[in-house]
């Protein structure tokens, strides 16, 4: 369970500030989402917070520890994204194993980990199959083993739903939830759905033109809107 801290983080594109002195201390073990409109910076937030992209300015922590000049694949983070991301020529435990076999470890402790994972995603049967064979919504989960598959210290998922129908998307938010509170892990959803962020959250990140405009639970964010982007973004079509 890790606490995630921002400290005076700035990004910048140029001349262009995408984010602007983002200050954030996120509790452990919580599910946290960072909710704005499109191009309001969630992504890049992300990319900081994963490794994936360097600050310009400022400090990312994981526990207190600096983690700003760690690239991803040393920040033990485990990822999601919308366009799932597997690998289309390995089957679906190979996908989900693939972090292991990079370590070395033995074919049975990969496939065993894999099946473990495949239970908790509720997909038992499917270790075998090819990725071609399976339907979006089950490429998601999947892409959610994997992501897991290394005990990862934080759970990134950044726009994990935004391909599914409605009613897909709605079950996988409970999912997520379900998954979330049985692993205790802690876990940033970035969404532009408003209503999305209020149904999954313990802790509500509202973002807009790369500055944090609030952060709090859904219900305070509901109730006492801090700015008025925040009661037009959070009050419109909920
Ligand atoms: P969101 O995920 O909230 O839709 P992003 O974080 O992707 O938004 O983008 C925030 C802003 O930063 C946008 O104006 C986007 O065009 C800009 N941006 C993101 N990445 C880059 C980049 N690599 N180069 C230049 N501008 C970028
Ligand atoms: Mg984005």
């Amino acid at each position: 369970m890790t606490t995630l801290t921002l400290e005076h983080v700035w990004k910048r594109f140029g001349s262009f500030e995408a984010l602007k002195d983002i200050n954030l201390n996120l509790p452990s073990g919580k599910m946290i989402t960072f909710l704005g409109p499109s191009g309001s910076g969630k992504s890049t937030m992300f990319r900081l917070v994963a490794g994936l992209d360097d600050t310009t300015e400022g400090t990312v922590r994981f526990d207190g520890e600096d983690v700003t000049r760690l690239p991803a694949h040393k920040r033990n983070v485990g990822m999601v994204f919308q366009n799932y991301a597997l690998f289309p020529h390995l089957n679906v435990w190979e996908n989900i194993s693939y972090g292991l076999k990079l370590q070395k470890r033995p074919k049975a402790e990969r496939r065993a980990r894999a099946e473990e994972l495949l239970d908790l995603i509720k997909l038992p049967h499917i270790a075998d199959r090819s990725i071609k064979q399976l339907s979006g919504g089950q490429q998601q989960r999947v892409s959610i083993a994997r992501a897991l598959a290394m005990e990862p210290r934080l759970f990134l998922l950044d726009e994990p739903l935004s391909a599914l129908d409605a009613k897909l998307r709605e079950h996988m938010q409970a999912e997520l939830c379900d998954l979330q509170q049985t692993l205790g892990i802690t876990t940033i959803v970035v969404t532009h759905d408003q209503r999305e962020a209020m149904t999954m959250s313990d802790v509500v990140v509202v973002i807009d033109q790369g500055e944090v405009q609030q952060v709090g639970s859904p219900l305070e964010i509901y109730r006492k809107p801090a700015t008025p982007f925040v009661a037009d973004f959070v009050g419109s079509s909920t």
